[in-house]
C-alpha cells in the first residue's frame, strides 16, 4: 500500500496519518517533519526549507523533491508508506512518479480530506502551543484549565507564527491554487477518493479506511 494523504492545513491530516501508520503498519513520510528534523540538525537543506515555511509559503520543488527522493531510497519505504505533505504541486507529483517508476513501484491510493474554509480558519487561529513541552491546545475545542497556561507542565502558551490569521489565509489560498490541480491529476488516474473532513475524528478515519478498501 502506497498512500498519499491530502488535505488543506488544519484538516486534521496529522492525527489521521498517525493512526493510519499505526493500524496499517506503514512507514510515515512527512515532508514537514523531515524539514523540521533537517533544520534541527543544522542541515543546509533544512535551513533553506525553513525560510519558506516561516513565510507560510510552499518549499521550493527542487528542495522538496531532493529530501523525498533520499527518503524513498531507504529500506523501510520499499513496501508500504504514507505520504503526508508531499506532493503539493503537479511538478512534484510528476517527480514522484518518476522516482517510483525507477523503483518499479507506483502510488496505490490518494485520499483527499475536504473541509469548509471558514471552519478551518477558526480551527487554526485558535490553536495554542506550550513553549516548554509543545503540548497543543485550542481556545474553543481544547481549552486549558487556566488561560494561557499549559495543563501538563505549567508552561506558557503561544500562537505559532504559521497559525496566525494572515499566515493561515495565505496557506489556504496557496493550497487551493497550487494543490487543486493535483486533485485532477490523480482523479484522472482513478486513484483519488474524497473524504469529508468536517466530521468527527473517528468518522473521518472510518471513511478513509473504507476508501482504502474500495481502491486496493
Ligand atoms: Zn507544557
Amino acid at each position: 500500500m502506497k498512500i498519499l494523504l491530502m488535505g488543506p492545513p488544519g484538516a486534521g491530516k496529522g492525527s489521521q496519518s498517525e493512526r493510519l501508520v499505526k493500524d496499517f503498519d506503514l512507514t510515515s513520510i512527512s515532508t514537514g517533519e523531515m524539514f523540521r528534523e533537517a533544520y534541527k540538525n543544522g542541515e543546509p537543506l533544512g535551513i533553506e526549507a525553513m525560510k519558506y515555511i516561516e513565510r507560510g509559503e510552499l518549499v521550493d520543488d527542487d528542495i522538496t523533491n531532493e529530501i523525498v527522493c533520499k527518503r524513498l531510497l531507504r529500506k523501510d519505504a520499499e513496501r508500504c508508506f504514507l505520504l503526508d505533505g508531499y506532493p503539493r504541486t503537479v511538478k512534484q507529483a510528476e517527480a514522484l512518479d518518476d522516482m517510483l517508476e525507477k523503483m518499479n513501484s507506483r502510488l496505490t491510493a490518494v485520499i483527499n480530506i475536504t473541509v469548509d474554509k471558514v471552519a478551518i480558519l477558526e480551527r487554526m487561529i485558535g490553536r495554542r502551543v506550550c513553549k516548554r513541552c509543545s503540548a497543543t491546545y485550542h481556545l474553543s475545542f481544547k481549552p486549558t484549565k487556566v488561560d494561557g497556561i499549559c495543563d501538563k507542565c505549567g508552561g506558557e502558551l503561544y500562537q505559532r507564527e504559521d497559525d496566525q490569521l494572515e499566515s493561515v489565509r495565505n496557506r489556504l489560498n496557496i493550497y487551493e491554487t497550487k494543490t487543486n490541480p493535483l486533485i485532477n491529476y490523480y482523479d484522472n488516474r482513478g486513484i483519488l477518493r474524497n473524504v469529508d473532513g468536517m466530521q468527527s475524528f473517528n468518522a473521518v478515519y472510518e471513511d478513509i479506511k473504507h476508501a482504502l478498501e474500495d481502491i486496493t
